[in-house]
């Protein structure tokens, strides 16, 4: 009872906020996790001699203290790599992003891409760009949105693109001018687009090879302890069979989730956790022998193929895989919460083994070695019209209980990794003054 930080969630936000407060060498937190090992999303698992990930996790860093903070998770267990990624379209792999390199479709497509970007450059119709598909609009015009933003972010957020909001774009989708536009669509181009032109990843042990640079200081981890209910007035948690007394509570779980173990949320609080919203998605591991294509990752807007990406896992370091065999991640999105049964993941597997062949991601004669299904119910927070106003009332809320949010899941955004560790550095900073 006399731990006063609690943390919920040992992924990689829960465990740099703990790796941070033993820097400052406060001890005076416990971590709750559910599962039987640290690491989260983050984690990566072994299968027949391959090392996968739960879904390909690169470092992309894009500060100074994000870099150094990782160089020193990992020492010389890094590789930095330049990114090499396709975008899949009418049978075509063209660089990403989409938007700056048509170079490669059919003439009618190209002059439709370019004639919509130059009659939005030109007209400027559209002035509020608040609604995402008004900025896409706005930004690109009417034939890049029909052949690539549009079926993708469809196929990858599963929810009415006309409620969503570009407040995650600026970020995410790699801008360009008019001038990127059209001499991508005329000349094959070597320019860098984007956040995640380059990234490291460790050489061994997948992307879960950075948590366990946090757990070399990161502590008071107690594994398989669900927090099961949060009492706001006593300042307790249940977990794992027990009841915990905290000062401050840092949740690292889906915030939505969260919302469901308070005891006795105000009405309105709890309509506003209500109208959180996410996808879910499913990634199909799979290891075989042969070699593929040079790519670390595709994206897939048509409807044809039923995932959205696929990556190359072992185009990230060799020791992903036994030599000569590859291993790749297939990610497929639903509607938030949606249950895939197994024979229908045994379909899609089997779907999706044609075409692998059929892109000539693997060979005719290629043995399958490994395979095997991960599930991430809550992927990607949806930014819809609701989703400002309801993030806010709940994070106010929960700050004047003295509950904090962390993480792309715990704080509801779309983020990534190195946001994790440099949040988790912060949080850590703020609890230690305070
Ligand atoms: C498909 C996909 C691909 C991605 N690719 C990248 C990438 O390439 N690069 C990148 O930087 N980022 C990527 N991300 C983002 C990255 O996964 C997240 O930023 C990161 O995992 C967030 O870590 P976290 O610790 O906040 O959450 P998590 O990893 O989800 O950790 C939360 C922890 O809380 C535990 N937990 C949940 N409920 C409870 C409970 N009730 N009690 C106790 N414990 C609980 C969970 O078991 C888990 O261990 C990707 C995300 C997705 C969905």
């Amino acid at each position: 009872m006399e731990n006063k930080i609690i943390i919920i969630g040992a992924g990689i936000s829960g465990l740099s906020l703990a790796y941070h407060l033993e820097e400052m060498k406060c001890r005076n937190y416990l971590i709750l996790e559910a599962a039987a090992k640290a690491g989260g999303l983050c984690g990566s698992y072994e299968l027949n001699g391959f090392t996968f990930d739960y879904s390909g996790h690169l470092l992309h860093l894009s500060s100074k203290q994000g870099l150094r903070l990782a160089q020193k998770l990992l020492g010389k267990n890094a590789l930095a790599h330049k990114r090499r990624a396709f975008v899949h379209i009418y049978g075509e792999d063209l660089p990403y992003p989409f938007q700056n390199n048509l170079y490669g479709l059919r003439d009618a497509v190209v002059s439709e891409c370019v004639k919509g970007a130059l009659t939005a450059y030109k007209d400027k119709k559209i002035k509020d760009t608040t609604l995402f598909k008004n900025w896409a609009l706005a930004l690109y015009g009417e034939g890049i949105c029909k052949h690539f933003m549009f079926p993708y972010n469809q196929k990858l957020w599963q929810t009415d693109l006309d409620k969503m909001t570009s407040a995650w774009c600026g970020k995410f989708i790699p801008a360009g001018t008019l001038e990127d536009i059209i001499k991508g669509a005329y000349t094959r181009r070597r320019k860098d687009f984007g956040y995640n032109a380059g990234f490291l990843y460790p050489k061994e042990g997948g992307c879960g090879a950075i948590c366990g640079g946090l757990l070399k200081k990161a502590g008071n981890l107690h594994l398989n302890s669900e927090a099961k209910e949060i009492d706001l007035k006593e300042k307790s948690v249940k977990a794992g069979g027990k009841k915990y007394a905290y000062d401050t509570l840092v949740s690292t779980m889906p915030l939505k989730t969260l919302g469901a173990i308070i005891k006795n949320l105000p009405p309105p609080v709890k309509r506003d956790f209500e109208l959180l919203k996410h996808n879910s998605v499913y990634v199909l591991n799979l290891g075989v022998s042969g070699g593929t294509k040079e790519g670390h990752w595709y994206y897939f807007p048509q409807d044809k193929y039923p995932f959205y990406r696929a990556g190359v896992q072992s185009a990230f370091s060799p020791a992903l895989a036994p030599q000569g065999a590859s291993g790749f991640y297939i990610e497929f999105a639903f509607p938030g919460g949606a249950v895939v049964k197994e024979q229908d993941l045994k379909k899609m597997e089997q779907q999706t083994l044609k075409h692998l062949l059929e892109l000539g991601f693997i060979a005719r004669d290629a043995k399958i070695l490994a395979a095997g299904w991960a599930q991430i119910p809550c992927a990607y927070p949806i930014y819809d019209v609701n989703y400002e106003t309801a993030r806010k009332n709940i994070i106010d809320f929960l700050a004047a209980q003295n509950i904090y949010l962390l993480g792309r899941f715990g704080a509801w955004e779309y983020s990534f990794m190195e946001k994790s560790l440099l949040d988790g550095a912060a949080m850590a900073g703020k609890l230690v003054k305070a």
